[in-house]
């Protein structure tokens, strides 16, 4: 039997003038399955409360710390409590939150990069599996749809052997030291210690390393890496460029960089097989490319009856109708609704399809580190091609 009622989320992070927090709150309500009942959402605690305020909840559920939340919500009646709770704090803070939420019986969704490093990512995994709770990873670039038609026409054999996958995610607001002016997200993401060992490839290159693994179902299995601080007075990289080795042979190029003036969120991936070739921007992500030798260049538009008939996926993933256009928070939703399809089949007893399974997960997460941590290796080394760590 289906679940049939709202789960009940908390959220840690996300307080006043918090980014990405707030885009949670947006995604995870859009389809109506999800109701924000509960948080601790600043480091802060009257900012904390202020939130709690301005998003019209119940002052007692607004808590000063993640542990008075645990604490306070295991003492509710089962029937009240939070199922879940979104982690969208800095990265210092995924692993004992995500680690002290899941121990105490709830259910967690985490923003990338999953951990601060391997050993806390490995441990996780280890809780995740022990206490059987359901563990969703934001790499919300995997929510498009058209994400998902160009995994299914890989998946479908479309494009033949891959050789070849290109990624890129330049951005631009990191040119200069806006750290040193106290700009919020700036200033922990340059911070080793809040962000991890590597600054832009840890928080954007993450997220190119696993869009590349998940459209194509393949492996990264050796990196050559190059990466540079431009800004002065910076501790961590602020651009990086990797050769890549997949593991059915196929060569990759990965750059994320952001010190290149003038780009915004410019995600964009190719990917080069024997009979075809795909090209998807995440500035344009209504549309995939498709070409193939001697003919016209194909555009697959979201929304269409041909996108339906070739992947599943694409067509649960989409709301509007075509030429609608659908972007960052409906695929933010669409991580949301596999996640919270497959909370509702575990509280249920039952099994999710596989639709509803597909979203990234601890795995993912672990992937996540362990290239980070390869590619610190390979560019601090003079032989370079480094094999990804396991
Ligand atoms: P931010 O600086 O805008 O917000 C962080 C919030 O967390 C702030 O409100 C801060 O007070 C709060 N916080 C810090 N420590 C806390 C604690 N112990 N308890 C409660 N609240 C705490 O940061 P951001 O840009 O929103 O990034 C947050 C996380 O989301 C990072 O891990 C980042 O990598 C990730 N992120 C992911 C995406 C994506 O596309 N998936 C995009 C942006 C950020």
């Amino acid at each position: 039997m289906k679940l049939n009622r709202k789960l009940r989320m908390g959220m840690v992070g996300g307080g006043p003038g918090a980014f990405i927090g707030e885009v949670h709150r947006k995604a995870a309500r859009l389809d109506g399955g999800i109701e924000l009942v509960a948080g601790a959402f600043d480091i802060n605690p009257d900012k904390s409360k202020q939130m709690g305020q301005e998003l019209c909840l119940d002052a007692k559920r607004v808590y000063s710390t993640y542990t008075e939340m645990i604490e306070k919500e295991l003492k509710l009646p089962a029937e009240d409590r939070i199922d879940f709770a979104a982690v969208t704090t800095p990265n210092n803070w995924h692993f004992p939150i995500a680690r002290d939420l899941l121990q105490a019986g709830f259910h967690v969704m985490c923003e990338k990069p999953m951990t601060l490093n391997v050993q806390e990512a490995r441990d996780l995994k280890k809780i995740v599996t022990k206490t059987g709770k359901v563990f969703g990873l934001m790499h919300n670039y995997t929510g498009y749809p058209m994400v998902k038609l160009a995994r299914d026409m890989v998946r479908q054999g479309d494009l033949g052997n891959i050789r070849k996958i290109v990624v890129i995610y330049p951005q631009g607001w990191l040119a200069t030291a806006i750290e040193k002016t106290g700009q919020m997200q700036a200033s922990w993401r340059t911070d080793p210690k809040q962000s991890g060992g590597a600054g832009c490839m840890g928080d954007i290159g993450t997220h190119a390393e696993n869009l590349s693994e998940y459209i194509t179902g393949l492996k990264i299995t050796e990196i050559c890496a190059d990466l540079t601080t431009f800004v002065k007075g910076r501790r961590l990289d602020d651009d990086g460029n990797c050769l890549l080795h997949f593991n059915n042979g196929a060569r990759g190029v990965l750059h994320a960089s952001q010190i290149s003036i003038g780009e915004e969120n410019g995600l964009a991936i190719w990917i080069y097989g024997e009979n075809k070739s795909l090209e998807w921007h995440q500035e344009h992500p209504n549309y995939l490319y498709v070409k193939e030798a001697d003919s016209p260049l194909q555009v697959w538009r979201r929304g269409n009856g041909y996108i339906a008939a070739k992947s599943k996926a694409a067509a649960r993933a989409t709301r509007l109708p075509s030429g609608h256009a659908e972007a960052f928070i409906e695929a933010f939703a669409n991580t949301y609704c596999n996640f919270a399809d497959t909370l509702r089949a575990h509280l249920a007893k039952t099994k999710p399809t596989d639709l509803e399974n597909d979203f990234p997960k601890v795995d993912d997460g672990l992937r996540g580190m362990l290239f980070i941590d390869t590619l610190l290796t390979s560019a601090k080394s003079k032989s370079k091609w480094t094999k990804m760590k396991r």
